[in-house]
């Protein structure tokens, strides 16, 4: 296994081939995932590219350069990830409570949508309990555990930054992991054992960007931070790689979850396809839709016969109503 993954690192590590045009091309590719990723968010997004265009010396410089990053490296990302996650979601929120309410009849998924100041609290606080309770705690097993002992992220690349073709690689490598875990891992949730802690994200039907983290802290760490942090750790990614991976990981949920169909943004149907989630609480299980067309679990096919593929998957899906009737007993 150990070998396997070895060869992985060189592959995604190799810098160099025949095949590989100029940097110019990569960094072409890298920016457009990003735009398809974060599906120019009106908030952070270019903000975020214009820093990372013109400052990524100096970024990775300061993130990971000190003797204090070079041993707690996970609790530095962490605490960019944290901040960008509070940034991002409280710009957005501005957006929710600004915008005009023709913007809002045409452009909201939901346009009934009502966000009180209550709800806005209730879920504030509760990132700030998962945030200690398992964010804090993980980062420093992260450390201690694979980073002090030579492994994890290669904090021995640091001294350089990544090439544009490498930082794709490992990207879309940590991406489609991510995709995989968090779809087992949603899915096991909704299963009836599990769904008890599922269902304080599923209390918002009207989701919005700031609480996309909005969790039971056991779903904190199923779904939000194992995904897209312990492929990283595995495959040993560049940390710069996973700065970046934080970004898209923190801005991708946070778009899906903002119940703006933006009008410029039509990749993987988001975020109406996980807003439906939302909704009707036992579609949409995936991330990009093809796990659910290819299961019958999609909204689109609510009320279509059953396949046998459908046959496997439903019975595992409970649902709300499920867990209403559980409580009635
Ligand atoms: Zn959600
Ligand atoms: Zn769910």
């Amino acid at each position: 296994m150990k070998e396997y993954l070895n060869l992985f690192n060189d592959w995604v590590r190799l810098e160099e081939s025949e095949w590989v045009p100029n940097d110019k091309v990569w960094q072409f590719v890298y920016y457009f995932l990003c735009v398809q990723f974060l599906g120019l968010s009106p908030t952070l997004l270019p903000i975020w590219m214009l820093v990372m265009e013109y400052f990524a010396e100096e970024v990775n410089a300061f993130l990971f350069g000190s003797d204090f990053a070079q041993n707690w490296t996970v609790c530095c990302l962490g605490a960019v990830t944290v901040s960008l996650y509070w940034i991002n979601g409280l710009s957005w929120l501005a957006w929710d409570f600004l915008s005009p309410t023709w913007c809002k009849k045409k452009y909201l998924v939901q346009p009934k949508r009502v966000i009180t100041s209550k709800v806005v609290w209730k879920v504030s606080k509760n990132l700030i309990v998962n945030q200690i309770l398992t964010v804090i705690p993980l980062c420093l097993f992260y450390d201690v555990i694979f980073m002090q002992q030579n492994r994890g992220l290669r904090i021995e690349d640091v001294a350089k930054l990544p090439s544009y073709f490498r930082v794709v690689k490992e990207v879309l490598l940590i991406t489609v992991f991510e995709i995989i875990i968090f779809t087992l891992g949603h899915l096991l949730l909704h299963t009836r054992m599990f769904y008890r802690m599922h269902k304080v994200h599923h209390e918002l039907k009207q989701p919005f960007a700031l609480a996309a983290a909005y969790s039971h802290p056991f779903e904190n760490v199923i779904s939000n931070f194992l995904p897209f942090s312990a492929p990283a750790m595995l495959f040993r990614v560049h940390p710069y790689s996973q700065l970046i991976m934080a970004f898209v990981a923190v801005m991708g949920t946070q778009l899906h979850h903002s119940g703006w169909d933006l009008p410029w943004y039509k990749f993987m149907e988001q975020p109406d396809f996980h807003d439906k989630h939302h909704e009707f609480f036992t579609v949409n299980i995936g991330v990009t839709g093809l796990f659910d067309w290819y299961m019958g679990t999609g909204v689109e096919s609510r009320n279509k016969p059953m396949t046998w593929r459908k046959s496997i998957i439903s019975p595992l899906i409970t649902d709300n109503q499920g867990m209403m009737k559980m409580k009635l007993k």
